[in-house]
C-alpha cells in the first residue's frame, strides 16, 4: 500500500506538477485502481477533476467521461493535453464531430493512444457507438456533474438517466460519479439511478469559511445595491437578476450611477456575450449584472461580493452562485434580497408546470423561505441542506452572517414545538408541513378531510396564532434536528431521535425562534392565496385528483391504511 502511496505522489508530480494530493484525492484514486465504485461529493473548485484524470492517465485502456457541457468538456480536453509530459491523450466525442473527425477518435482509440475520452450523455447513447465501445479496452466510467441525473438537482437533464444500462452494456467496469451538489435528495437519487448504492462515498466539507452571508428584505434595493458597490469602488462582483429584462435594465442603472457594468443573459448576441464576459474576467469591467446562464465553469478568483437582487429558486443555486465569491479565499460578501411577493411569483409560475416538477419546484422554494426567513446561522441552514452538521458557535466561519454577528430577538417556544411534536407522532408521521399546519390551524384542506383529521383533539389548536408562526416552528425544528424530512417522499416530516427524547421527556431542551422579522408574510400571502385560487379553479380540482393518487401510492409503499 506505501509503495503504492509514494507512486502516486510521483505520478502526480510526473502529471500535473503538483507536490500534494488535495483533500482525499488519493485514497478516492486508490480505491478507484482497485476497482471499486466511487462516489465523490466534492464543493466546486474541491478538484475533482484530478480524480478521474490521474488514474485515466496511469490506467491501460481508455476512460470514458461523461460530462454535460460541449464548452466545459472543450476546456478540459485542452488542460489535459497540455499536461507537460502527455499530449494527444484526451479526445471528445460530441454532436460537434464530423464524420471524418469521429473516425479519427475511434481509430485513436483502437490504438490504445487515448486515455481520456469526454462524452456527451446524448452521443454515449448512440447504438453503434455501443458497439463500438464493447470491443475497445475501457480502463473505468467517470459521470462528472453527476447530479444532472437528478430531478432534485439544480441542472436535471434527462438524457443522464439512463446512464446505468449502457455503462452495463458497454463494459464490466469501475464507474467513479461526481458531484458539487450534496442535498442528501440528489445524493439519493444519483446512487440509486446508477445502481451505486454500494459505492464508497467521499464527502468533502461544503463549508464555505470565507463567505459572509447577509439577507436584507428587498426595499429600496437599487439605492441599496448601488450604496453597497460605491463602498467597494473597483472590487470584483456579480449582480444576479432572474429575468434577462431586468439584467439590461439594472446593468444601465449601475452605469448612470458611475459604476463599470456590464449584462450578460442568454439572449444577448453571443459576440457580446463573450466580450462582456472577457471585460469581466480581463477586470475592464468591475461589476457583471448577469441572469443564471452566467458561471458555469467561470473560475474567476476574486470575486469580492456576490449580489441576488431576486432569491434564486433552490438552495442548491443560491450556493453554487454565492460561491463564485471569494475562491482565493479572500474576502467574499454574499448579500440577497429577499420579498416574500418574488417568491409567490415563482409559485405561481410552478402552478403551470406538471405536477411532479411542480411539487419539487414548490419544496425547494419552501428551503428559500425557510433560509431566507431563518433567525440561525446562515452557514449551519445551508450546511444542514447539505446533510452537514455545522457547530454555529466554534464551527470554521461561525461569526460569518447576518444572523452570528447581529443576532435577532428570540422567543421561546418549546411548549409549541412539544404540542407539534406530539401532533405528528399521535397522526403517524405521514403529512407534509402544509397538511400539518391546516390541522393545527383548524383549517380544513382536501387532506384534513380524507384522513378525517378534523375529528382529533389536535384540529385548530394553533388558530390564535398566524399561519406563518407556525410554518416558522416546522421549519426550525426540521433544520435544529427535533424533526427529519423523508428523503424518499420529500417533504414528510418525521420525528428524529433527538424529537423523541424530547416527546419521552428525556431530553432538557429550549427551543427558540426569531421574533416577527421585517419579512411580514401573512397579508401578503393571503392576497395571493386568492389570485391563485382564482386563476386555477379547474386546474386545482385535477391536481387535486393526481396528488390523491400519488398520496395512494405513498401510503400504500409504507403500509399506511
Ligand atoms: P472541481 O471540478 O471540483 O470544481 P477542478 O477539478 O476544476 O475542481 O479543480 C479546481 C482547481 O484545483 C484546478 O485549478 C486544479 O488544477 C486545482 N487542483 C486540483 N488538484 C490539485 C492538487 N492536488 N494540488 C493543487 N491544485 C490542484
Ligand atoms: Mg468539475
Amino acid at each position: 500500500m506505501s509503495a503504492k502511496k509514494a507512486n502516486l505522489s510521483g505520478e502526480l508530480k510526473k502529471y500535473f506538477g503538483f507536490s500534494t494530493f488535495k483533500g482525499q484525492q488519493e485514497e478516492i484514486i486508490e480505491n478507484l485502481l482497485n476497482g471499486k465504485d466511487i462516489f465523490v461529493l466534492m464543493p466546486t473548485g474541491g478538484g475533482k477533476s484530478l480524480c478521474y484524470q490521474l488514474p485515466a492517465l496511469i490506467s491501460e485502456g481508455t476512460a470514458i467521461v461523461v460530462s454535460p457541457l460541449i464548452a466545459l468538456m472543450k476546456n478540459q480536453v485542452d488542460a489535459v493535453n497540455g499536461l507537460s509530459s502527455e499530449s494527444g491523450v484526451a479526445h471528445v466525442l460530441n454532436s460537434s464531430l464530423n464524420k471524418t473527425q469521429t473516425k479519427q477518435v475511434f481509430d485513436d482509440i483502437t490504438s490504445g493512444r487515448t486515455k481520456l475520452l469526454y462524452v456527451a450523455p446524448e452521443s454515449l447513447i448512440k447504438e453503434d457507438y455501443v458497439d463500438f465501445f464493447k470491443d475497445v479496452k475501457i480502463s473505468f466510467v467517470a459521470i462528472d456533474e453527476a447530479h444532472c441525473i437528478s430531478e432534485w438537482g439544480h441542472d436535471f437533464r434527462p438524457e443522464y438517466r439512463n446512464l446505468k444500462s449502457i455503462i452495463d452494456k458497454i463494459a464490466d467496469v469501475p464507474v467513479i460519479a461526481l458531484t458539487a451538489t450534496a442535498t442528501p435528495k440528489v445524493q439519493d437519487d444519483i446512487q440509486k439511478t446508477l445502481g451505486m448504492t454500494n459505492a464508497l462515498v467521499f464527502k468533502e466539507s461544503f463549508n464555505r469559511a470565507n463567505l459572509y452571508y447577509e439577507v436584507r428584505p428587498k426595499v429600496n434595493v437599487d439605492r441599496e445595491i448601488v450604496k453597497f458597490i460605491n463602498e467597494r469602488k473597483g472590487k470584483s462582483g456579480i449582480v444576479y437578476c432572474l429575468s434577462r429584462r431586468k439584467v439590461e435594465e439594472f446593468a444601465q442603472l449601475l452605469q448612470v450611477n458611475g459604476i463599470n457594468a456590464l449584462p450578460y443573459h442568454a439572449g444577448l448576441d453571443q459576440k457580446v456575450r463573450v466580450a462582456n464576459q472577457d471585460k469581466f474576467l480581463m477586470e475592464d469591467a468591475d461589476v457583471i449584472v448577469a441572469t443564471i446562464a452566467f458561471g458555469m465553469g467561470i473560475d474567476k478568483p476574486d470575486v469580492r461580493f456576490v449580489i441576488h437582487y431576486d432569491f434564486p429558486k433552490s438552495l442548491e443555486s443560491y450556493y453554487q452562485e454565492t460561491g463564485r465569491a471569494g475562491r482565493d479565499g479572500g474576502e467574499g460578501y454574499c448579500l440577497s434580497f429577499y420579498d416574500p411577493k418574488d417568491i409567490e411569483k415563482l409559485e405561481k409560475f410552478l402552478a403551470q408546470k406538471p405536477v411532479s416538477e411542480r411539487e419539487i419546484g414548490l419544496q425547494l422554494l419552501n428551503e428559500v423561505v425557510g433560509y431566507a426567513e431563518t433567525s440561525m446561522s446562515r452557514r449551519q441552514y445551508i450546511l444542514y441542506y447539505f446533510g452537514e452538521i455545522f457547530d454555529p458557535i466554534t464551527g470554521e466561519g461561525a461569526k460569518m452572517c447576518d444572523n452570528a454577528s447581529n443576532p435577532p430577538k428570540l422567543k421561546d417556544a418549546t411548549e409549541d414545538l412539544k404540542k407539534v411534536l406530539e401532533l405528528i407522532s399521535v397522526t403517524g408521521e405521514k403529512f407534509k408541513s402544509k397538511d400539518l399546519i391546516s390541522v393545527i390551524v383548524g383549517k380544513e384542506s382536501a387532506v384534513t378531510k380524507s384522513y378525517k383529521l378534523e375529528q382529533t383533539s389536535f384540529f385548530g389548536f394553533g388558530k390564535e396564532d398566524k399561519d406563518n408562526y407556525w410554518k416558522t416552528i416546522l421549519r426550525q425544528a426540521t433544520v435544529q434536528n427535533f424533526l427529519q424530512k423523508d428523503i424518499e417522499t420529500y417533504g414528510v416530516l418525521k420525528i428524529s431521535e433527538k424529537g423523541q427524547l424530547v416527546l419521552k421527556g428525556e431530553l432538557e431542551h429550549s427551543f427558540l425562534i426569531a421574533e416577527d422579522r421585517e419579512f411580514d408574510l401573512s397579508q401578503t400571502k393571503a392576497e395571493s392565496d386568492q389570485v391563485q385560487m382564482q386563476a386555477n379553479g379547474s386546474l386545482d380540482q385535477k391536481l387535486f385528483e393526481q396528488l390523491k393518487d400519488l398520496r395512494k401510492k405513498v401510503a400504500k409503499k409504507y403500509g399506511i391504511p
